[in-house]
Parts: C-alpha cells; sequence; structure tokens
C-alpha cells in the first residue's frame, strides 16, 4: 500500500524529502505556513546558495553523511539538466589561510580520497596554479573542490516537489490532527513548538548575505572562493557573497552594517578583490543548529520523524537527510550505515 507522508515545512529539506519520498513510490503532501515554498513569499530577484559539504580531518560518520548528498546532488542536478535553477558547477577554491586548515585538510584529501573522493571532487592546488583557477591572484595555497559551485534553492525546490501535493498557508501545530502513515517535521527552529521535539537543543543562528554589482575586478572570479566568507562568480552581474553570524540576534530584519561587514571581510581577507562595490540587495534568515552541530534526523515517537538542524550546508544535508528518511519510512530500510544514522538521531538528545 502507497505509504502517505506528511511534510511540515516547505523548505530544503522538506522539498527534498517530498522527492525522494516520491522516488520510493510514497505519497508526500507538504504543509508550508508561507505563501509560498523556501517561506519567501515571492521569488526573489536574486537567489543563490554555494553547494559544498561540510568537511571533517578524517572519514568519519560527518564525512559519510555529507558524501552521499554531496554525490546526490551532483548526480540531481545532471539530471534536472541545470536549466531552470541557475546550476553553476564554477568549482570550489578553499583558501588555507591560517595553521589549523594547513594541518586539517591535508588529512581531509587524503582520507577522503581514500573513500571515492577522485582528484576532479578534492585535491590541493598550489597558490599560482589557484591564481589560474580562480582568475585572480590568490596568495594561499587552497583545497579545490572541481565540481561544487553554486544552485538558485528557490528555484530547486520547484523543481523538487514537481508532482507533490503542496498545501501553502498551512500553520500546523499539532501532528495529530494529520491523517497518514508518517509525518516528518521538517520546519527549521520551529519542530521545538511541537510536543514530540520540545526537549530537543536547538537554537537559531542569524545570518545576512549581500548581492553586489560586478566590477573589473570582481568580474574576473571564475569560481567560487571561501575565505572565511565566499563570493561566487556573477550571474547576469550580480555576486553573492556572504555571510553573517549571529547567533545572539533573533530578528531576520536587514542590517546595513552586516552588508558594510561582508563586503570588508572579503576586501581585507582577499586582498585581490579589493575594490568600491555597489550593494543590489540582501537577504537574511536563520540557520538551524543543534547543540552538537549535527543534523537531527530520525524517528522521534510512533509514526512522527524529524530533519532539522542542517546548519550552514543546507544544500547537502537536506539532500542526505531526504535520502535516509525516504528509504526509512517508505521501505523500511537504511541507506547508510548505522553509525551514521545513531549520530544523527534525535535519540542522542
Ligand atoms: C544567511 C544564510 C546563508 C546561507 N547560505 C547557505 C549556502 O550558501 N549554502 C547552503 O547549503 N546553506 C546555506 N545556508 C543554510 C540553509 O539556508 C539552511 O540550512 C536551510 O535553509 C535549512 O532548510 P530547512 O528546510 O531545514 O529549514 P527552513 O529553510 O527554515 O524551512 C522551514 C520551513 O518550514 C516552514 N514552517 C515552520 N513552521 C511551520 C509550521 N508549524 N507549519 C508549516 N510550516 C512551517 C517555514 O515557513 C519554512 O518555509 C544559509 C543560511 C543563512 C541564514
Amino acid at each position: 500500500m502507497t505509504k502517505r507522508v506528511n511534510i511540515i515545512g516547505g523548505g530544503i529539506a522538506g522539498c527534498a524529502l517530498a522527492y525522494m519520498i516520491k522516488q520510493e513510490g510514497g505519497e508526500p503532501v507538504i504543509y508550508e505556513a508561507a505563501s509560498s515554498l523556501y517561506g519567501k513569499g515571492q521569488e526573489p530577484e536574486h537567489d543563490c546558495s554555494t553547494y559544498n559539504p561540510r568537511y571533517s580531518a578524517q572519514w568519519d560518520e560527518n564525512a559519510q553523511y555529507f558524501s552521499m548528498g554531496y554525490f546526490e546532488a551532483l548526480r540531481l542536478f545532471e539530471e534536472f539538466g541545470g536549466d531552470g535553477f541557475n546550476w553553476n558547477q564554477c568549482g570550489t577554491l578553499q583558501l588555507i589561510a591560517n595553521e589549523r586548515k594547513a594541518r586539517r585538510y591535508p588529512k581531509t584529501v587524503a582520507s577522503w580520497g581514500a573513500h571515492g573522493w577522485s582528484e576532479e571532487d578534492m585535491r590541493f592546488v598550489s597558490a599560482k596554479e589557484a591564481s589560474d583557477i580562480a582568475g585572480l591572484d590568490v596568495e594561499t595555497d587552497c583545497m579545490y573542490l572541481g565540481r561544487a559551485g553554486v544552485i538558485s534553492p528557490w528555484r530547486l525546490c520547484s523543481k523538487l516537489i514537481n508532482g507533490v501535493e503542496v498545501k501553502l498557508n498551512q500553520w500546523v501545530e499539532d501532528v495529530s490532527a494529520l491523517e497518514g502513515d508518517a509525518t516528518v517535521l521538517a520546519c527549521g527552529t520551529k519542530v521545538t513548538s511541537f510536543k514530540e521535539a520540545a526537549h530537543l537543543p536547538i537554537s537559531g543562528v542569524r545570518g545576512q548575505v549581500t548581492f553586489i554589482r560586478e566590477t573589473d575586478v570582481s568580474s574576473k572570479v571564475k569560481t567560487t572562493i571561501n575565505y572565511g566568507g565566499h563570493i561566487s562568480p556573477a550571474l547576469d552581474g550580480v555576486h553573492y557573497i556572504g555571510a553573517t553570524f549571529q547567533p545572539w540576534l533573533k530578528h531576520t530584519d536587514i542590517l546595513p552594517e552586516d552588508d558594510v561587514h561582508n563586503i570588508r571581510n572579503m576586501c581585507e581577507r582577499f586582498p585581490a578583490l579589493a575594490d568600491k562595490y555597489e550593494l543590489v540587495c540582501s537577504r537574511a534568515g536563520v540557520r538551524t543548529a543543534a547543540k552538537d552541530h549535527f543534523p537531527i534526523i530520525g524517528q522521534l515517537s510512533d509514526r512522527v520523524y524529524i530533519s532539522t538542524a542542517h546548519g550552514s550546508h543546507g544544500v547537502i544535508s537536506a539532500l542526505s537527510s531526504a535520502m535516509i528518511l525516504a528509504k526509512s519510512i517508505v521501505r523500511n530500510e537504511d541507506v547508510i550505515s548505522k553509525d551514521v544514522l545513531k549520530i544523527m538521531s534525535p535519540e542522542r538528545f
């Protein structure tokens, strides 16, 4: 019998889960409180997210989890053909700008390389080679992810929910009011308003990203560059740069000083980009984080599941978590090792 799965939240986690449940033969229904998916109302004129894994030095549960989602993202983006969600597989340079990273990244490249990450996926590059890749002077050696890049998450969500029943303007308060075989709380920080998840140590980390007009200097940028903040190649003459981290702020109002910070941080941390920039627009939001910084994925109680705390790597984490939950709910099977499931499980709290 087809399993009907209610998904509370139409952000990237909820949309990716709906897609995977459908792939497994289930029947997903999304309940979204806002008037559009991704909780943003109208489609934003400028919308961009980087997609890359969270790195760990060893091939541990974190690495397994993010690798699964990363390779699934690449497969899916190919399948979707890139059209319609601004996919730019421009690569990502990670500057090795301090001693800690200089010690850690060789271990990451070696241990991930032993588990299916080819040179195309992740390798070291000298400052000289990094400069050729970036299109402008890079002063330090880098780790380079040749197949990483950027997408529009708003548009990706629209693609993922093709053929899925979506109920907008639906604020759900109690899962017992919903009919179906299972319900998944995929509603970011708001999961704790449900009694099943009220005990979880979750917090919000406000952040703001900034969109700037390209200049003669910045137009040379050919790849995403992470320098503590990040910049991506211009799309329609506009770069996506970010981001601030303010766990102490509870609102998502746009702060002009955050745009100043993002632009100044870029020019100071990456001097080759120093220039005068025109602000195009800004976007602020809240990242959901668990106390131990791992996502929270798994079963909470009879027929109630959770997918949240995707932190700063929501695009990849959403896909990994969706694969895990869809397989578990629809087929009662595991898609990844029990060790990973244990680390991510809500039972750890
Ligand atoms: C400034 C900033 C920059 C970022 N940049 C990147 C990046 O470049 N790359 C990357 O991978 N990640 C990035 N992230 C992180 C990423 O945005 C998040 O991890 C991701 O959006 C989390 O998705 P989610 O679906 O779990 O939650 P959310 O996006 O919070 O979605 C939850 C949804 O649930 C809905 N909802 C809430 N309560 C209810 C309810 N009771 N009933 C019905 N609906 C409800 C909300 O309206 C919302 O639409 C960034 C985050 C911020 C803040």
